[in-house]
């Protein structure tokens, strides 16, 4: 377990457990967004489905994660920066999904543009999705 997960769940505010520092450990273990498989698939057996998803909702909640939206519509998760904090997400920023290795990113240093809707349009939410090829894969 690093120390680097009990310390977000710390500043978090979220109550220490296995699991949870599991899941933050594999997050941070990667730069880009985890599909819930993924994620499924990287924690230990002794952890049922119905646990992991909990663990994520919960996440998503105290401002841990935010969920990421790929092209093919698959919600992935990443870890946000960390101006995000309980209920009250600040990721408007663009998300890169590459065409060679298939990964999300998150572009933190990308903002989205306002976006100006007609007055009787009532704004919730938006996503920016850039394809492209990735760092690693243009090498
Ligand atoms: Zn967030
Ligand atoms: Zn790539
Ligand atoms: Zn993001």
């Amino acid at each position: 377990m690093s120390h680097a997960s009990e310390d977000l769940l710390a500043t978090h505010q979220v109550r220490k457990t296995k699991i949870r520092l599991e899941v933050l450990d594999f997050f941070l273990s990667k730069n880009y967004a985890l599909s819930h498989a993924e994620i499924e698939n990287a924690i230990s057996e002794s952890h049922d489905r119905v646990t992991i998803y909990r663990t994520l909702k919960s996440f998503e909640e105290q401002g841990l994660i935010h969920k990421v939206l790929d092209d093919s519509g698959t919600s992935k998760y990443a870890l946000c920066a960390s101006n995000c904090i309980s209920h009250r997400h600040n990721d408007a920023h663009v998300h890169f999904n590459c065409e060679k290795c298939g990964h999300t990113f998150c572009l933190e240093e990308v903002a989205i543009p306002s976006i100006q809707l007609p007055s009787d349009y009532q704004l919730i939410g938006y996503s920016f999705l850039v394809q492209g090829i990735c760092k690693d894969c243009s090498k």
